[in-house]
Order: structure tokens, then C-alpha cells, then sequence
């Protein structure tokens, strides 16, 4: 792959399909190594367009609107940074050799929704999940859990992802209410439901594992420190690196990271979430793509996941080394508006070895991620305290 001139005709062309606070950090990325970049979302002013050569706005599950902006737009790499998108048209553009997709169209195919990876990793690969079973209509889900799945447990629609339209059950008073919140939480209205034993685990991870030429021109498998992280209702509020893993459960971690995403196959970073306790590991889910919880690698690697992603996908080799410990916190809307602004940026700036990310949304909701505050310490504890107290010093505002 050969890097030219943006905005010439020798020019490297890569295509974002979606274009939020994760392409927008990739976008930057990839401009930086001299590529021209087409950013694609759903909304005007997304985060990514603001950054990119060029911006459009379509709904990426509508395959002829799809089909036609690659046709148009004719990028060397189409990179999916959503679930939400017509992969049938990536499987199409794949196989007839027009684009190259990151990492695969397969992976993007298997990932769009949580039936197709949990079937591969848990039955075709072996890898232990927590228990589940899939579901269509509310009988079914209160015959899988009376039989089957026992309680605690957790449905999430199967088109989902950051704990929408998700519920924890713990015993059958709470089935009518989880189906119908899964109903309104679902990307596509398919109602399909997946339930989950609930698994106990002592912390989850983060395993960031990146597909990227040896330096030799083979692929070859490299492995970031872990990333602890703390959800709340399903979505990160906070993040770290390095989490402190026993010996036997960060090589087992590793093993199901290199298994899942040598059988994705394709070059790229990915997002392995594992559960842990002590040295047992289960697998969660996957994102062939940068993870939302990664972005603390922006102050804690010498590369973050959105540059190893830049160099991986563009056959470039990687360095994935730690340079210190850090962590992030989440900034909500707390308001819903429109052009909001941002209040206390400098007092957040003022904590020690801090930074933001504002991510430039043009419409802010009260639980919507609207930025990041990252900070670094000598150790893990202080790193998360700092991001935290950046984090909690901004607010957003009503203009
Ligand atoms: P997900 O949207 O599947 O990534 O789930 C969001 C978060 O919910 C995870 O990061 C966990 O903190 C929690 N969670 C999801 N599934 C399970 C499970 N089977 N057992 C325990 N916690 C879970």
C-alpha cells in the first residue's frame, strides 16, 4: 500500500463508515500519515466529519445508498466503525475487489450484531462465555431462563451494543419489563433477545490486540497492556492501563484474543472484552475496531489504539508498548441541547498531567458521551483520580 498525495490522484484513500468520537481520534490519524480521508455518518457535523477531506451523510444500513457512495467515492480501505451498516454490501465490494475492508467484511458481518460472533467464539471456537440462549418473543424468554439460565441473569437485544436496551433479571417479576426495554433499546426492532448467566467476575478487561505487518510483510499478533475498566447501566465511565492481571490469566487472555481475532483474520486493532476472576477468563464480546474504554491510550501508550489502527490497517508495523500509567473518565451532556458549550475547561486542564477530548457533537443528550478527560500518574490509583476529577470539573451548558 502505497501512501501519495491527499486530494491528488495518487492519493491514499480511506473511507470511515461512521464518524463519531472514535473515527473522528482514527481520522486524525490516518491524516497525519498523509492519507485522505472521506468520513461517513448518519447526522450532519458528526464528530469525524469535522476532520476529514471529505464528509457525507447517509444511512450506511441502506445498502443502494451505501453501494453508491463507494462507487462515487472509490476508497482503497472502507473502515467500519459502527454495527449499524449494510454489510452485505461490504461482503459484495470485498469479493469483487473494488475496496479492501478493515478488517474484514466477514468480521464486520459476524460482529454487526451478537448472535453471529457469540455463536463463533462460544460453539465453533470453544471459548468459554457465560451461559446464554437466544430468544423471539417473551415465552421464550421466560422458558430459556426457567430451564436453562437460571438467575441472575442479563437480556440485551441481540442489535445492540453499550447497554442499550439492556437489563439485569433477578427473578421472573423482571422478565415483562427486560423484553420491553430490550424492544425499545434495539438498533433494528428484530426482537431477538440474548440471555446471559450472569458471570461474577472480579474485574473485565480490555484486551487490545492489533493484526499488523511483523516488519517482515507477514501479520503478525501484538497485544497492548490490559485495560481495566467500570461500567455503569452498560456503557465505560472510566478506564485504566495498566490492570494488574496473575500471570496464568493475562496468557489465557491472550490466547482467546489471538484465537478470536486470527479466525476474524484481516489487519487492524480490535477491542477483546474478557471477564476475569483470579485466573479464569470469559469472553464478552468483540469490536474489530478501536474500543470506546481504549481511548485512555491516548495519554498512556506511545501510540494510541487509534494510531496502531492508522499504521495496522495501512500495513504499516506497530509499537505497543506502555509509556506510563493512565486512565480516562467520561464527560456527559448532563443537559440535552443543541450547541451547547463547555464550562471549567481550564480548571480541568489545571490537574496535574490532564487532557480533554471535546468531541464537537452538534446535539448533546443528559447520558450522551460528549467528551473525555485523560490523566496520567506514577501509578494506576492517582491516574484515576485525576481523570476523574477533570472529567467532573467540565460542564457542559445550555448556551
Ligand atoms: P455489553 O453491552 O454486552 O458489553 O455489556 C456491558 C457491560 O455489562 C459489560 O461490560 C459488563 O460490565 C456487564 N455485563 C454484560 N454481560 C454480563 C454478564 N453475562 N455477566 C456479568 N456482567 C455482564
Amino acid at each position: 500500500m502505497r501512501i501519495g498525495t491527499p486530494l491528488s490522484p495518487n492519493a491514499l484513500r480511506v473511507m470511515l463508515l461512521g464518524a463519531g468520537e472514535i473515527g473522528k481520534e482514527v481520522i486524525i490519524a490516518l491524516q497525519r500519515l498523509g492519507v485522505e480521508v472521506i468520513a461517513v455518518d448518519r447526522y450532519v457535523d458528526a464528530p469525524g466529519h469535522q476532520v476529514a477531506h471529505r464528509a457525507h451523510v447517509i444511512s450506511m444500513s441502506d445498502p443502494i445508498a451505501l453501494r453508491a457512495l463507494i462507487e462515487a467515492e472509490r476508497p482503497h480501505l472502507v473502515v467500519p466503525e459502527i454495527e449499524a451498516i449494510a454489510t452485505e454490501v461490504l461482503l459484495e465490494v470485498e469479493a469483487e475487489g473494488l475496496v479492501e475492508v478493515i478488517p474484514t467484511a466477514r468480521a464486520a458481518l459476524l460482529t454487526m450484531d451478537r448472535e453471529g460472533i457469540r455463536r463463533l467464539v462460544a460453539e465453533t471456537l470453544g471459548v468459554p462465555t457465560s451461559p446464554f440462549r437466544f430468544a423471539d418473543s417473551e415465552d421464550e424468554l421466560r422458558a430459556s431462563i426457567e430451564r436453562e439460565i437460571g438467575y441472575p441473569c442479563l437480556v440485551k437485544p441481540v442489535m445492540s451494543s453499550s447497554g442499550k436496551g439492556q437489563s439485569l433479571l433477578e427473578g421472573p417479576d423482571d422478565i415483562a419489563k427486560a423484553w420491553a426495554h430490550a424492544s425499545a433499546g434495539s438498533r433494528v426492532d428484530r426482537g431477538r433477545v440474548i440471555v446471559e448467566g450472569f458471570i461474577d467476575f472480579e474485574y473485565e478487561i480490555t484486551l487490545l490486540t492489533v493484526r499488523a505487518n511483523d516488519g517482515a510483510g507477514k501479520i503478525a499478533t501484538y497485544f497492548c497492556e490490559p485495560v481495566g475498566h467500570r461500567q455503569l447501566g452498560g456503557d465505560y465511565v472510566e478506564s485504566w492501563q495498566p490492570q494488574a492481571m496473575s500471570v496464568r490469566a493475562r496468557r489465557r487472555a491472550e490466547e482467546i484474543a489471538a484465537m478470536v481475532t486470527g479466525n476474524l483474520g484481516g489487519r487492524g486493532l480490535f477491542g477483546v472484552e474478557l471477564f476475569v476472576r483470579g485466573d479464569e477468563v470469559w469472553f464478552s464480546e468483540i469490536s474489530p475496531r478501536p474500543h470506546d474504554t481504549g481511548l485512555v491510550t491516548l495519554c498512556s501508550q506511545r501510540f494510541s489504539e487509534f494510531e496502531l489502527h492508522a499504521r495496522a490497517i495501512l500495513g504499516l508495523p506497530v509499537d505497543v508498548c506502555l509509556r506510563e500509567p493512565g486512565a480516562s473518565a467520561v464527560i456527559y451532556g448532563g443537559v440535552d441541547g443543541t450547541a451547547i458549550a463547555f464550562e471549567g475547561v481550564a480548571e480541568a486542564l489545571a490537574v496535574p498531567r490532564s487532557d480533554l477530548r471535546l468531541f464537537g457533537k452538534p446535539e448533546a443528550f443528559a447520558r450522551r458521551r460528549m467528551g473525555v478527560a485523560v490523566a496520567n500518574a506514577d501509578d494506576v490509583a492517582e491516574a484515576r483520580r485525576r481523570a476523574s476529577l477533570a472529567a467532573s470539573l467540565v460542564r457542559p451548558v445550555r448556551d
